[in-house]
Order: structure tokens, then sequence, then C-alpha cells
């Protein structure tokens, strides 16, 4: 590295040595050999010039002791005085003073220089003042001081240009050293020149990049021959950037985008500079952002899957979706409160063929607490979490659970549970916040499920009796048929009526006919199976659907019911079998008749078709 008090290094001056000391030997070439000359004076000058060569070129080799350059610049000064006294003042020996100058100014050296302008001074001057006779006349000083003057602006003019140089040097020298990006100077495809960030991103030291050509040492050796041939079409494209996976020193591989530039050093090579970047942690953040994207376009098919999907599918809807979403699980649960105090699942994926469920006593397993705390909880140890019932960690065989809340304007509806076969330590932000976006829409579709579900009741029930009404009643028969034909099994139908309930309305009032209603919906409710239906045909007209039962069972039953009315009041009843094969409208049409003519046969009985 190039220190700023630093004079120069061996490379200048080495080069600066041959001229110079081409110059010199010029000097020996033109030296006349004439009797006048003194040649003890000439044989002194030419022992000097040897010597002041001698520390030149050891300055110029790197191992220059301290003066060794001022003493063989003053060498040379004092070989052209003795030139100019041995051979005389206009002999022409005089420029030879530039050599030195140049040199030192070549060289930044600026004490040497002042000397060496010192020793020129004296060179045309001590001459004059000693003898001060013939020999020097006023046109030697004329002469010296033109010398000295044009030395001096020479010198120091060079010396200036040196130094701007240098600076600039080294301040490029700087930016590239500080550079975070690797820099690579190419020339005719081998580096000259390199910033310490190459070395840092690489991994290889200076001295082994230096020099190198491809392929070079951060090529990985599975890909030389596809980057010689990436590289080549750079060259061949007067430069370019481009992607390259490349490998460090100790074997790990890495992107990174290499961008050429063509240079002129002006010695008509081909040379690029180079840059080369570490881009891991752009593409881990490029991923991250298309992951993102990814998430986004997810939320949006999880809003329209979950916002759009028939009511009752609403559940799996949930389940399918989160499942879906996160990555690596493989079951996810809905959990919802139980009529128990308790809480049991209302979907899962898988599907089980019966609900978890988790008792009013297990206040730490995780859907409660989530259902408590409003906030998600990740158990990454399941097998030995409070928080995780044993059973179903086992069923599932997972490993970690993340329970969060599904939770609306009006308070949490229930609980998200969703297992991993292998362990999670954590859930990262972007997950969780996906799974939040799940649970909200989550939440929405189950409110909006109970509200259609709960209507679809009320349209489906008679609001004095609470028994399914003639609607329901419909869908119920229509269903029974089928079962009842796929199983062979018998299906009885009976059409009840209240006798002379108009006298019973007008004798107790409408009010009371209601509560007869009621009472006779009431009794004859709990006399039945469960698999029995019994509904509100109209007025005071009901139907009953005995499943498994045949007419004569049917008549029976029937016969039980009667006596079970207050105030003596009687009903008449048409009943008919079916094998489920009848239509329900035809079946229907049948008891009705089979009514008709009880009543017809004077009430207060039962008529079956056979
Ligand atoms: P029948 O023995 O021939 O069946 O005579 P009925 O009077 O029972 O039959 P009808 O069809 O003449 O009259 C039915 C009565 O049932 C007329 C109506 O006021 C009464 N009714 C129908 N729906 C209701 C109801 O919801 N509440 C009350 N209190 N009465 C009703
Ligand atoms: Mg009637
Ligand atoms: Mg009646």
């Amino acid at each position: 590295m190039i220190r700023a008090d630093q004079h120069s290094d061996p490379r200048s001056a080495r080069r600066l040595l041959l001229p110079y000391c081409a110059s010199l030997l010029v000097v020996v070439g033109l030296l006349p050999l004439e009797e006048r000359v003194d040649l003890a004076e000439v044989s002194a000058a030419l022992v000097l010039m040897i010597v002041a060569g001698a520390g030149l070129t050891a300055a110029a080799l790197g191992q220059e002791r301290r003066g060794t350059t001022l003493a063989s610049l003053l060498s040379v000064l004092g070989a052209i005085m003795l030139l100019r006294d041995g051979v005389g003042a206009s002999a022409g020996f005089g420029p030879l003073i530039f050599l030195p100058v140049m040199w030192a100014a070549l060289e930044r050296r600026r004490t040497e220089l002042v000397l060496v302008l010192i020793g020129v001074a004296a060179i045309y001057f001590v001459p004059i003042l000693v003898s001060s006779g013939p020999q020097y006349p006023s046109t030697g000083w004329r002469g010296g001081t033109l010398m000295l003057v044009v030395a001096t602006t020479a010198g120091f003019a060079v010396l200036a240009l040196v130094e701007h140089l240098r600076a600039a040097g080294e301040r490029s020298a700087t930016i590239l050293a500080s550079m975070s990006e690797g820099f690579a100077l190419t020339r005719d495809g081998e580096i000259i020149q390199i910033n310490p960030a190459l070395s840092t991103i690489t991994g290889f030291s200076q001295e082994r990049l230096l020099g190198a050509r491809a392929p070079f040492p951060f090529w990985p050796a599975e890909s030389v021959e596809r980057n010689a041939k990436l590289l080549a079409d750079v060259v061949a494209a007067g430069g370019g950037a481009f992607d390259m996976i490349l490998v460090r020193a100790d074997g790990t591989h890495f992107p990174a985008v290499i961008s050429c530039v063509p240079t002129d050093l002006g010695d008509g090579s081909r040379s690029f500079l180079n840059t080369v970047r570490d881009v891991t942690e752009l593409r881990a953040h490029e991923a991250a952002q298309r992951h993102h994207a990814e998430r986004l376009a997810n939320i949006a098919d999880v809003i329209r899957e979950i916002g759009h999907c028939d009511p009752l599918d609403a559940r799996p809807a949930i389940c399918r979706t989160a499942l879906a979403l996160t990555d690596g699980a493989h079951a996810v649960s809905l959990w919802e409160d139980g009529h128990d105090g308790g809480m049991a699942t209302t979907a899962t994926r898988p599907e089980t063929t019966a609900p978890y469920r988790i008792g009013p006593s297990q206040v730490q397993h995780g859907a409660r607490v989530v259902m408590e705390t409003g906030q998600p909880l990740l158990v990454s140890d399941a097998a030995d979490s409070p928080h995780c019932d044993r059973r179903i960690i086992e069923l599932l065989g997972a490993k970690s659970v993340l329970f969060h809340p599904i939770a609306d304007s009006s308070g949490i509806r229930g609980a998200l549970a969703i297992s991993w076969p292998e362990r999670r330590d954590a859930i990262d932000d972007g997950d969780l916040m996906m799974i939040g976006v799940l649970a909200g829409e989550a939440a929405l579709a189950m409110q909006r499920a109970d509200l259609l579900g709960r209507l679809d009741e009320l349209t489906r029930t008679d609001e004095l009796t609470g028994l399914p009404n003639r609607r329901a009643w419909d869908e119920l028969l229509t269903h029974e048929l089928a079962v009842a034909e796929r199983h062979g099994k018998p299906l009885a139908v009976a059409m009840l009526d209240l006798d002379h309930f108009k006298i019973y309305n007008d004798k107790h009032g409408h009010l009371a006919g209601d509560r007869l209603l009621r009472a006779a919906a009431a009794a004859w409710g709990s006399s039945l199976r469960a698999t029995d239906v019994l509904a509100r045909w109209g007025g005071e007209e009901f139907t009953l659907l005995l499943p498994g039962c045949d007419a004569t069972g049917a008549a029976v039953l029937i016969e039980r019911l009667r006596g079970s009315l207050p105030d003596a009041v009687t009903f008449s009843a048409g009943v008919v079998c079916s094998d489920g094969r009848d239509h329900p409208r035809a079946l229907m049409d049948s008891a009705d008749r089979a009514l008709y003519q009880a009543k017809d046969e004077g009430r207060d009985r039962v008529v079956t078709v056979v």
C-alpha cells in the first residue's frame, strides 16, 4: 500500500533509470578529446557519473539507503561541474543539470529538488564568484540565471504535476479500497489490479488474485466451461453485466453480479474494469418478495374460497384452505364450544369419522386457552404439553400445533388447530399474518353459515308448535322414502286431524285452541321414537312418519296416542304404508283420503289403507 509520506516506489525509479543512464552515457560519447581538455577532471567526472549511476540503480532496485539518491544526484551535479571546468563552460554540458532536477521532480523528492537547484546555482555561480575573470563574463551570469530559473520552473512544475497525479491516484485507490463491491482491473484477460473487497468477498488473497487468468480461482470447477464461454461473449460484446455463481476459498458458493466496463489503459491492450457484487442477500430478499406476493395471492384465494362457498361447506372450507396455505402442515381442525361446556371439532382435515372432543375440565387445552386469551399459541412439543390432548396428538402424529383464535367483532367463535408432523419452534410473521387473515375470514364465514342455518331452521319450523312445518315435512318424507326403498323396509305415514276443532275454538277461544295444538304436539311428540317424525301439516292437521313401521304397527301406535289430548278432544287419522317406491304426493293423497274416510265414518278413529 502506498503511504502519502513516501516519496516513491522502486517501480517508478526503475522506469526512470534507463533513459537517465542512457543520457549520462551520451555525455561520455560526446566528450571532445582535445589537448585543452583536463583529463583528470573529465576522469573524475566519469567516476562521479558511475557512482551516481550505481546509487540510482540501487534506489531503482529498492535497496536505497538514506541519502543515496541525494548523494547520487549531487554526484551528477559534481560531474557536470567538473566537465564544465575540464572541457570548458561553453562545451554544451549545461543542460545536463536537467537530469538530476527531473529525477528529483519525477520522484517527488522536494528536499532533493531544492538541494539540486542549489547545486545548479553553485555550478553556474561559484566559478564566476571564484574566478570572475575573463572566463566568466556577464554572459555567464545571464546563462546561469536563465538555466537556474528554467530548471527551477520546470522542476517545480513537474513536481506539482506528479503530486497532482499521485493525489488523483491515491483518491482512486481510496475509493476502490472503500468500495463494498469487489473490483478487478483486467488487461488482456489478466487481473492486474484489485481492491481489498474482492479478497473479502471471494476469500482469496490479493497475491492469489493478482496475475490470475481464466479460469479464475473464484470460478467453481463445475462451471468453468460455461463461465469461460460467458466471459468470451462479454468480451466480444465489449462489456456487459451478467449473473454468475462463484465459489469462495472455503468452497461455499454464492450468487454474484459481475459488470465489465471496457477501459483504455493507453497501451493497446483489451482492458476491463470489473465489479463483482455478492448478491446473496439481494437474491434472498427477492425470494422473500416472491414468497410475499404468493402469500398475498393465497390470501386472495382464501377470501374468495371461504367468502363464496356454500355456507354449509364453510367449516370444511376453512380447514381445507388452512391446510393448503400452511407450509408443511398435515392436519387442521376447527374447535368450537360444545354443549357440555367442553369443546369439539366442527370440521377437520383430513376428515375424521367422529369429532374430537375435550371435556370442560381440560382448561389448559390450546383451543380453550386461545378462546380465553384471543392470542395465538404455538405448542412446539405437542406430545408433552398440557395444551394438547395426548390421545389426539397420537392419532394425528403431530409434533407441533398452532392454536389460533377465530374472532370477529362479536367475540371469539372458535379456534383453529394447525398441526405439523415435524417440530416447529417458530412461525414466521408472514405465515402468522396469513393465518390471521384466514381466521378473520373464517369468523365471518362461520357467522354467515350460522345465521343462514338458523334462518333455514326457522323456515322449516312451525312457529306455534315447534314441530317441522309442511316444507320440512316434504323434504323429510322424500328422504325417508328413499331410505326405506334402499333398505327394503316399510314406512308408515299418517295424517291426524282434530275432530270438531272449529267448535273447540268457538267454545274456548282461539288462544285455547292454540294451547291445545301445542299440547297435542308435545304429548304426541313425547310418545314417539327418535327416528319418528311428527310435523304440523297445517291448521289442526298433523302428519306422522314412522320409518320401519307397517300399517298395523302404525295403527297400534296411533291408538296409543288417543286419550293424550286434554278436554276430551278426539282426532281422526288416515294411515298409509309404503315400501319407499311411492311418490310423496300420491302417498299424502292416500293418507288424506283415509283420513276423510275416518271422518266420514264418524270421527275419533283410524283408517288404514292396506
Ligand atoms: P272436522 O272434525 O271435520 O275436522 O271439523 P273441524 O272443525 O276440526 O274442521 P274444520 O276444517 O272445519 O275447521 C278447522 C279449524 O281449525 C278452523 C280453524 O279456525 C282452526 N284452526 C286452524 N288453524 C288454527 C290455529 O292455528 N289455531 C287455532 N286456535 N285454530 C286453528
Ligand atoms: Mg282439518
Ligand atoms: Mg278437524
